[in-house]
């Protein structure tokens, strides 16, 4: 069964972003072949800049399979976070006592390194595949897929399959009970987010509550800044120039003490609608979503690209079972597994929301809720262990 236009695998995976990419890493180290079929053309997948805090458990992961070498060299790892609010700033720590740290570690740089050890080791990934339908999900998975460079239809034939492939994807719609299942959460607003060739300032990061919106300074390395503003959901960026935005950052993150933000080019834009997003139904027959493909966090927690590690970890085990060993026992638990990961993530990431943006007609008094909810996380010892648990993540417990 191969010729050009069909091929077969044990793992069909749809999606090269990180839930993709780390899956194929795993399963590759376990001895289990599979295709990675991407929409996308390499080039863009390696240009696009998201997710950049990582947890320890990632972190781990990462290195446990051999991609972390670049990360071991170039990452920089947080000791602290800084929650900003009333024009005062306040030193969360985030190091427990089992010396577990949040690191900062660009997405495109995970899939890149992911990309080029698959690519070093001679593995398929189909770019500028993409995947119209998959059939056969009971017995023989059949993924069908066109690729963009001449439109004819290809189908790649498989044991398993993996829905890597984002909120956007194709996978969740061959769930009969996705749609019932899934739980939907958006947000008056959405992030402006900048990416800079412009050193972090150690003394303005972490997150600003301003009256005029949330604001985030972040770092992707020593030399490129990540910031964010809170906007309107149609905000248009033709509408701020360059200056315009390292003058709003600024007042967002003033807290009096007259110390700026490092200005530098700004290399790329973007916004992004916030959302949380829920599907309860993970896995049908032969299929198994992972990622962004069953759940959306708004990215206030950091977590969306953590979660998928997570998710990932869970069904690398599962299909190493089922085809190393022929055991389906992780497979009624796959849900279970997930969901208990998920649904805390997603409530933190969404009390971090909460907490830190401006909401249509806020009144002071919701502010003033919000102002104590920040305190008791940066300034009582039970909030900071909490707020310390929710940014470390949880434990991997497969
Ligand atoms: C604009 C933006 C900014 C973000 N910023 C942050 C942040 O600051 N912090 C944070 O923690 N998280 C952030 N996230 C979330 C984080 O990036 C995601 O959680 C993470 O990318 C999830 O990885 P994934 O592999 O599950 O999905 P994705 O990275 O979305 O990868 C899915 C892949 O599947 C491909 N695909 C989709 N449909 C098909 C198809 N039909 N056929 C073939 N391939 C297909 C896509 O092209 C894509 O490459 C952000 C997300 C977005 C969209």
């Amino acid at each position: 069964m191969q010729n050009s236009n069909s091929t077969k695998t044990q793992v069909g995976i749809i999606g090269a972003g990180p839930a993709g990419l780390l899956l194929a890493r795993i399963l590759q180290l376990n001895g289990i072949e599979s295709v990675i079929l991407e929409r996308r053309s390499r080039a863009y997948v390696l240009d696009r800049v998201r997710a950049g805090v990582l947890e320890q458990g990632s972190v781990d992961t990462l290195i446990q399979y051999g991609a972390g070498e670049r990360l071991l060299r170039e990452s920089l790892p947080h000791e602290s976070f800084q929650l900003r609010w009333d024009g005062r700033s306040h030193e969360v720590p985030v190091v427990d006592a089992d010396g577990r740290r949040l690191t900062t570690y660009g997405q495109a740089k995970i899939v890149e390194d992911l990309i080029l050890l698959r690519e070093a080791d001679g593995l398929p990934i189909v770019f500028e595949a993409e995947v119209k339908h998959i059939e056969g999900l009971h017995d023989q998975p059949s993924i069908i897929y066109v690729q963009n460079e001449n439109g004819v239809k290809k189908t790649l034939h498989c044991d398993y399959v993996a829905g890597c492939d984002g909120f956007l994807g194709a996978s969740r719609a061959h769930i009969p009970d996705a749609d019932k299942k899934s739980f939907l959460k958006e947000y008056p607003f959405a992030w402006f987010g900048i990416l800079a060739e412009a050193p972090p300032k150690d003394e303005i990061r972490g997150f600003a509550h301003s009256r005029r919106g949330m604001a985030v300074a972040s770092a992707r390395s020593s030399t490129v800044s990540r910031h964010y503003l809170q906007v309107d959901p149609d905000f248009d960026m033709g509408t701020m120039t360059d200056e315009q935005i390292w003058d709003e950052l600024d007042r967002r993150f003033d807290d009096g003490s007259g110390i700026k933000m490092n200005r530098g080019p700004i290399i790329e834009k973007s916004v992004a609608r916030l959302r949380g997003f829920v599907c309860e139904a993970v896995q049908y027959g032969k299929l198994f979503l992972a990622g962004d493909a069953c759940h959306i966090v708004p990215p206030s927690g950091a977590k969306g690209l953590n979660l998928a590690v997570g998710d990932v970890r869970v069904l690398a085990e599962t299909l190493q079972r089922l085809i190393k060993k022929n055991d389906d026992s992780l497979v009624g638990r796959y849900t279970e597994l997930l969901l208990r990961r998920i649904w805390p993530t997603v409530h933190w990431s969404c009390s971090m929301s909460e907490a830190l943006h401006m909401f249509p007609g806020q009144t002071e008094f919701e502010t003033r809720m919000q102002y104590n909810m920040l305190n008791s996380w940066a300034n009582t010892a039970t909030g900071q262990a909490y707020f310390r648990n929710a940014m470390l993540g949880l434990p991997f417990e497969i």
